[in-house]
């Protein structure tokens, strides 16, 4: 049997030698199994995590950042090799690299691309590819937020005049807990506000934010809370119902020790509790009623001063 040496670096031949004149070695030097490009750059949306490079925006099957940046270089980067079918690919993130935007989003980082040859396993190759992430809101999200797409609202609302200062109160702590969560989530803040007779209206950026607005509030304020939805159209690229959720919060119009007349007897508002109000007389009679008593039309609130 004849002896076949590598031409590039002249050791012996195997019977196994993937190329007919080169050692392994030398033949996956001289050519690699793979050549993509050492940066690859893309866009997602910062609110729905669709993601695209050209026009056209594809839908993530997770809204998760780490999801999004392996489905893009397996759709953009990778897909002709994955087509070719002779490699098996495997593509991992470098924790190390990642870089971060002054708002916590993740900007570029380092992705190893390795593959070995379906046809003979000893021949593998990996590169490195610098990724880039630039967020941007897709045309459906532009949609959404410009406003005509809102997706929910929190009406706040006081029985009368006398109870705007709550209002104020309110609107101001719900903007200050709003802007904070903003800081860490910028999907989440108020579109507008819109001055009702006796309260605000707040247009709000999602659905989790009115839920949100309504948990902060539960722990501070005591209130009437109605719920309710209405279609307002179809999301074009998604293909589901947009719903605009709306949250209809009416505070109760009593604090503790104001005194309330109650059928000729003056009660005196004990305690507040979840849902229910506990008042008493000078007999010491004990009445409990219900938050939506004290939205009655008649009733006779004396409130106490301070
Ligand atoms: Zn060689
Ligand atoms: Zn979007």
């Amino acid at each position: 049997m004849v002896h076949r040496f590598c031409a590039i670096c002249g050791k012996p031949l195997e019977e196994d030698a993937p190329h007919f004149g080169m050692c392994l070695e030398c033949y996956v030097k001289e050519s690699p199994l793979f050549e993509i490009p050492n940066h690859f750059s893309f866009r997602t949306c910062l609110d729905c995590g669709k993601y695209s490079i050209k026009d056209e925006w594809i839908e993530p099957s997770e809204n998760n950042i780490y999801i999004i940046i392996k489905e893009a270089i397996n759709r953009f980067l990778l897909k002709s090799l994955y087509r070719k079918g002779t490699i098996d690919l495997n593509s991992s993130i470098d924790e190390e690299s990642f870089n971060f935007s002054s708002k916590d989003l993740l900007k570029s980082l380092e992705m190893v691309i390795s593959g070995t040859s379906k046809i003979n396993k000893k021949i593998s190759y990996q590169q490195n590819v610098k990724v880039s992430i630039n967020y941007e809101l897709c045309k459906n999200c532009t949609n959404l937020r410009g406003g005509t797409y809102f997706l929910s609202i929190v009406q706040l609302r006081v029985k009368d005049e006398v109870n705007f200062y709550k209002i104020k109160e309110v609107l101001d702590f719900v903007y200050t807990q709003v802007e904070k969560l903003f800081e860490k989530d910028p999907r989440q803040y108020i579109t507008k506000s819109v001055d009702e007779k006796y309260g605000v209206d707040l247009y709000l950026s999602t659905n989790e934010l009115m839920n949100y607005i309504i948990k902060i509030l539960r722990g501070n304020y005591h209130f009437v809370l109605k719920r309710s939805k209405k279609l307002v159209g179809r999301d074009i690229q998604g293909g589901k119902n947009l719903y605009r959720q709306k949250a209809l919060i009416k505070f109760i119009p009593i604090r503790r020790n104001d005194v309330i007349e109650i059928e000729g007897k003056d009660y005196i508002v004990e305690s507040i509790l979840k849902n229910k109000v506990i008042l008493r007389n000078q007999k010491d009679e004990k009445l409990i009623k219900d938050f939506s008593f004290f939205f009655g039309e008649n009733l006779s609130i004396k409130h106490e001063q301070g």
